[in-house]
Parts: C-alpha cells; structure tokens; sequence
C-alpha cells in the first residue's frame, strides 16, 4: 500500500516536472501555447471550441463582431494573441468579420485547407494553432486579401 502511494508520488512528481520544462520551452523558443484539448475544452464554451479547435465554422450574419464599429483589436479567444485591428476591418457583406491583414507578423499563420472538397487557405493563430478562418483572395485593394473570421474565435478589445 505504501509503496504504491511512493509509486504514485513519483509520477506525479515526473509529470509536473515535465509540463513545467514544456512550459518554459514553449515561453522561451517561440511563444507557444500548447495545451490538451482537454484544457481547451475548460476554457472555451461549446460553441467556441467547435470553431477554434475542431475548425468549425460559424452561420453567416450570426456572429457578434461582423457589423462591430468601435475601434479597437481583436484578439485569439483561445489564447489572448493580437490577431486583427479594427482599423484594418472592412464590410464585405460576406456574413464573416473582414480584414485586410492581420495585426502584426506574431498574429496568424496560413495553411492549405482541403476540407470540404475545397481548396481554402486556413488561417490559424500563430500562437495556439487554433482555427480562426479563411483568407480569400477577394478583398479590397491595395493587399486584395479578405481574411473572413469567424466572430467565435475572437475577443475584442476596445482602445482607450
Ligand atoms: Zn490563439
């Protein structure tokens, strides 16, 4: 009985350490947050996790930021990153909150999308890879790019 509660310890003891050295590894080599989708699952609502973790996609005209006029940005709902600036937010009439481009090079990544037998580039966020979008090649002048987002797997952050 004692030896197994030892045994128990121990392993307890081994995990922590290694999730600690992950932690510091993700913090000091490029900024990742990485965590199990267990952990998502706490974080986020249903409905966010759908989006954001398992690359599902909101009904047009539905989410919350489409027809947002304040200035502000809008971060990753998943992880707080600085994904998009209202400044570069425009109306598309696509149903999806619109950018022209992401906030910062730190902001979002680009995947090639085969899903629903279509070829889409995805966009995800840089930080936590979580699913955030689509970039189209439709949008405004001078950059031609719309990144149609989905207002789930954002937080907006109002300037002061
Ligand atoms: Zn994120």
């Amino acid at each position: 009985m004692k030896a197994k509660l030892i045994l128990m310890m121990l392993i307890l003891a081994v995990q922590f350490i290694f999730a600690q050295t992950a932690e510091l590894k993700g913090d000091k080599v490029n900024n990742k947050v990485i965590k199990s989708e267990n952990e998502w699952k706490k974080i986020l609502s249903p409905e966010e996790y759908k989006v954001l973790r398992e690359k599902g996609t909101e009904c047009a005209f539905a989410g919350a930021y489409i027809h947002n006029p304040e200035k502000g940005v809008y971060e990753c709902k998943a992880c707080g990153n600085t994904l998009f600036s209202s400044e570069k937010k425009y109306d598309s009439g696509s149903g999806w909150p619109s950018y022209r481009t992401p906030f910062s090079e730190e902001s979002v990544e680009l995947k090639i999308d085969h899903s629903l037998g279509m070829v889409r580039t995805e966009v995800i966020c840089k930080r936590c890879d979580s699913h955030l979008g689509h970039v189209f090649t439709d949008g405004p002048e001078p950059t031609g790019l719309r990144y149609c987002i989905n207002s789930l797997a954002l937080k907006f952050k109002k300037s002061k």
